[in-house]
């Protein structure tokens, strides 16, 4: 008996005597193995041991999956995924294998998986939400590792200068606090999944128009206080491994050999210990790009392979430099805990994936308006609904490009058997808010039509208690949108379904803003973005108030494009059309085409205000079902902090996005407010709380471009707080000596 209950205790204490000898001689042989050393010491340490091809290894790609132009020997080794980079086997060192997950994680049918999708980037920017962040790169985290990923290409971050920009869902807005604050979020929780983070695409990629050859003409002050801005506070939340470099010019140098952004500002100025990684196909040159702060060349090894060899055996770059492209890599992977951490295969946990997919989009809709209570949907009230538009009867859309991510079963529009989905095909997502709304609304007659006969459509509408347009507007990498209209007659539609029936709501599904010339004539508009795989339940959920909406616009809706400061986009000259990334980086010709953003930093909602242009929507612009009203600012000049109360005024439950904006004081150029901070705050009928917002000193800076230095004012800033950028009744200032 003694014998057998003994027993286990031995053996568990052999086989810890052994582990921990084990761990031990593991750590005399390989000391960058143990965990106590900062990523900094482990990273020197393996550099160390490096050869020069080990670390010529580390900085250049292997091929991208399912791209045939970029096939190389060892291809086969991504995963299925965007690129491939040896690790250093003999040393512990795993290899990158890295995977695009804007909002999900992508190519996974092609590979028999599934990934989330989580609402658009863009939706998640308009939650304000913090906790929703992180859970989005928890999620976007754990699915890639168990699909044996250890990167991600995640984290756009380009500011929306540009609202037609096909990319603007994968970006989080015009304001580079609340941009740099949840993007940073994102990648703090998804790097803590041990995944290699990124943000991108650094810099000033404003637009798809060109992208391969523009040059982005910008002054260094507005870059500073706009687009750079929001990187450095990503950085400083989130410190993922990689940044990316765009593949458009800044100032006349391609962002992955601009030495200033690179080099100057991102490793110089802000202290940046990870690597710059190049756009797929962005890297144009060998001994620029490397000088520049080039880390890592993708997907290939045109300029960073053989061609960097011969230049460091010519001397032509210096060893140190690839010292320190080498150590970057090592540092991140470090870093990220992938050294320790290995990924390992699973299933992906596809309940809690839908679940936050849901909660996020549950607090990123929109509720832009609603007339005469149409919202929410009372069922004692409403006894048929018409449903027009949109595929609503069988899903919701999803964004385009090196995003998307592939929905279960295929594109629910496309006869089943079609095949694999081209990058640029509308790809719908079975999620169907016609039946999420019958499950919410059981008693309730629901009826659908397609909209593509236009009359019909009106006729059903004319005949029903409520009508819901479902519109929608696609949006992808790789092109711009010749205008903010929503395409394929859909404005024809609502103003005639409006007309019929005026208790008709808009539900968009878009990607950036929209114009509205019916918005008169309806009676409500939901924004529900591309709204992920659990999109639809979410938007039932707020359809029918068991879920408020809170939502905030993270970005401007105009009146019309001719209130932006480029009323068109430049029109490509002809030396630079036909340009592919595969074609462009090996020659040399150089494009003449530019985009000047003279508006500086007057971006988004700062371009209104200094305009003194009315937007159809402002920033920061969302209702609720409930109202709240504003109270009692202080401003504690000494701590940086607003501080007021809010109310619930109405009679539900609600949360309440509070925002403070603060304006230079007098004598500066400026001629609008920033965002300073804001507070989420949920508040039951009636109740009141009294909310501390600090003022983020670093967005009340100015940068001056003559010596290259921040300034911070002294003097009086005027500090306002409310419900929107438009709407701010309180007011007080902050004294800054
Ligand atoms: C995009 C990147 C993406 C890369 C790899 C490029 O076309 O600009 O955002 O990560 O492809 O797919």
């Amino acid at each position: 008996m003694q014998i057998r209950k003994r027993l286990p205790i031995t053996l568990a204490a052999i086989a810890l005597f052994f582990g921990a000898h084990c761990l031990a001689a593991q750590q005399t042989e390989r000391p960058w193995m143990n965990a106590k050393l900062s990523p900094e010491e482990r990273a020197e340490l393996v550099l160390k041991q490096l050869t020069l091809d080990e670390k010529l290894s580390l900085v250049h790609g292997n091929g991208m999956a399912h791209e045939p132009q970029w096939t190389m020997p060892l291809t086969h080794l991504t995963n299925g995924g965007a690129g491939y980079v040896e690790g250093i086997d003999r040393l512990g060192i795993p290899p990158l294998i890295i995977s695009d997950a804007g909002y999900g994680v992508r190519s996974s049918g092609a590979s028999g998986r599934y990934s989330t999708a989580m609402p658009s980037n863009l939706g998640a920017a308009s939650s304000w939400d913090l906790e929703s962040a992180c859970a989005f790169g928890q999620v976007i985290g754990g699915e890639l590792r168990a699909q044996g990923f250890d990167m991600t290409l995640g984290g756009g971050l380009n500011l929306t200068r540009e609202p037609r920009n096909g990319r603007t869902f994968e970006y989080a807005g015009e304001d580079p606090l609340l941009a740099g604050t949840v993007v940073g979020n994102m990648m703090k929780c998804e790097q803590a999944q041990h995944v290699v983070g990124d943000i991108k695409h650094y810099a000033v990629n404003d637009q798809e128009t060109g992208r391969f050859v523009v040059n982005s003409i910008i002054s260094k002050r507005a870059m500073q206080e706009s687009d750079l801005l929001a990187f450095h506070i990503a950085l400083s939340i989130g410190s993922p491994g990689a940044v990316m470099c765009s593949y458009n010019r800044i100032n006349g140098d391609y962002g992955c050999e601009n030495s200033y952004t690179l080099k100057d500002v991102l490793k110089k100025e802000w202290g940046y210990r990870g690597f710059v990684i190049s756009d797929w196909g962005g890297t144009h040159s060998t001994e620029k790009a490397s000088a520049a702060g080039l880390d890592q060349e993708q997907p290939m090894a045109d300029y960073f392979g053989p061609k960097l060899k011969a230049a460091v055996e010519a001397g032509k770059v210096p060893l140190s430099e690839i010292d320190d492209h080498a150590r970057r890599v090592l540092y991140a992977e470090f870093l990220s805990g992938i050294v320790d951490n290995p990924p390992e295969m699973g299933v992906v946990d596809v309940e809690r994936g839908l679940e936050v997919a849901q909660h996020i989009e549950e607090k990123s809709i929109v509720l832009l308006k609603s007339n005469q209570a149409v919202l929410p949907i009372d069922p004692s009230r409403v006894h048929s609904i018409a449903i027009i538009g949109g595929h609503a009867d069988v899903g919701m859309l999803s964004g385009g490009g090196s995003a998307q991510v592939d929905p279960p079963a295929g594109n629910a529009i496309m006869a089943p058997g079609k095949g694999a989905t081209h990058w640029q095909d509308h790809i719908w997502f079975p999620t169907s808010p016609l039946k999420a709304l019958q499950t919410k609304l059981p008693n309730t007659k629901i009826n659908f039509d397609s909209g593509t006969d236009v009359q019909q459509a009106a006729n059903l509408a004319r005949n029903s208690d409520l009508v819901i347009v479902f519109a929608y507007q696609w949006l992808s990498e790789g092109m711009d949108l010749p205008n903010l209209s929503l395409p394929d007659n859909q404005d024809a539609l609502i103003e005639q379904v409006a007309t019929a029936n005026p208790r008709t709501i808009v539900v968009l599904e878009t990607g950036t803003a929209v114009t509205m010339p019916w918005i008169d004539k309806v009676a409500g508009v939901v924004e529900a973005w591309y709204a992920g795989s659990a999109g639809h339940k979410a938007l039932a959920n707020v359809l029918v108030g068991d879920v408020n909406p809170s939502g905030k616009l993270a970005m401007t809706f105009p009146k019309s494009e001719s209130d932006l400061p480029r009323p068109v986009i430049p029109t490509l000259p002809a030396d630079a059309e036909g340009q592919g990334n595969d074609s462009v980086n090996s020659g040399t010709r150089v494009s003449s085409y530019a985009v000047h953003y003279d508006e500086g930093p007057e971006v988004g909602y700062k371009w209104y205000e200094a305009q003194h242009k009315q937007p159809l929507f402002p920033f920061g612009f969302g209702l609720s079902y409930t109202s709240y009203t504003y109270s009692g600012l202080t401003v504690d000049s000494s701590a940086k902090a607003a501080r007021f109360t809010v109310k619930n005024s109405g009679r539900r439950a609600g949360t309440e996005i509070a925002q403070v904006y603060a304006t230079l004081p007098e004598g500066s150029d400026e001629h609008f407010k920033r965002l300073v901070g804001w507070k989420r705050v949920t508040l039951a009928p009636g109740e009141s709380q009294s909310i501390t917002v600090p003022i983020d000193p670093r967005v009340l800076q100015t940068f001056d471009d003559s010596t290259n230095a921040w300034n911070f004012a002294a003097g009086e800033y005027e500090v306002v707080v409310g419900s929107s950028s438009d709407n701010t009744p309180l007011k007080a200032s902050l004294r800054v000596q």
